[in-house]
């Protein structure tokens, strides 16, 4: 048996679904504001150079390695505001790449991708 629990896929995906970008070039983007100074996850200020994640949903910044940390602790919300990281237009095409990346494509043939077992698994704890 392994020692390291391999990163959750959902993580990954959600990683290449959250566009990574410098902060100076979010700052260039939105008006000044709509830029947070710091970072929830470390309290630390973002500098210009520095990685950054913003999430499509709340528009929330981190920090890529704070949010990537943050992930892998199976997360799907944002921590500051609890939103899930997948907007609901993006769900189905997430739960698809999920399934094909997750290596089980014998749940295709017993369950509909709406079914209310695989949100549960998505969504866990979610509140609709
Ligand atoms: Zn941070
Ligand atoms: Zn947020």
């Amino acid at each position: 048996m392994p020692e390291h629990k391999p990163k959750p896929v959902s993580a990954l995906l959600i990683q290449e679904f959250l566009p990574v970008m410098k902060f100076q070039d979010l700052a260039e983007s939105v008006g000044p504001a709509d830029q947070p100074e710091s970072c929830a996850v470390c309290l630390y200020e973002f500098e210009g150079g520095e990685e950054i994640r913003r999430l499509r949903n709340c528009r929330h910044i981190f920090h890529r390695n704070c949010l990537d940390r943050w992930m892998e602790h199976d997360q799907k919300t944002c921590p500051l505001c609890r939103t899930q990281f997948v907007p609901e237009e993006m769900k189905d095409e997430f739960n698809q790449r999920l399934w094909a990346a997750s290596g089980v494509p014998d749940l295709h043939s017993e369950y509909s991708h709406d079914t209310v077992a695989f949100d549960g698994f998505l969504y866990g704890g979610g509140h609709y």
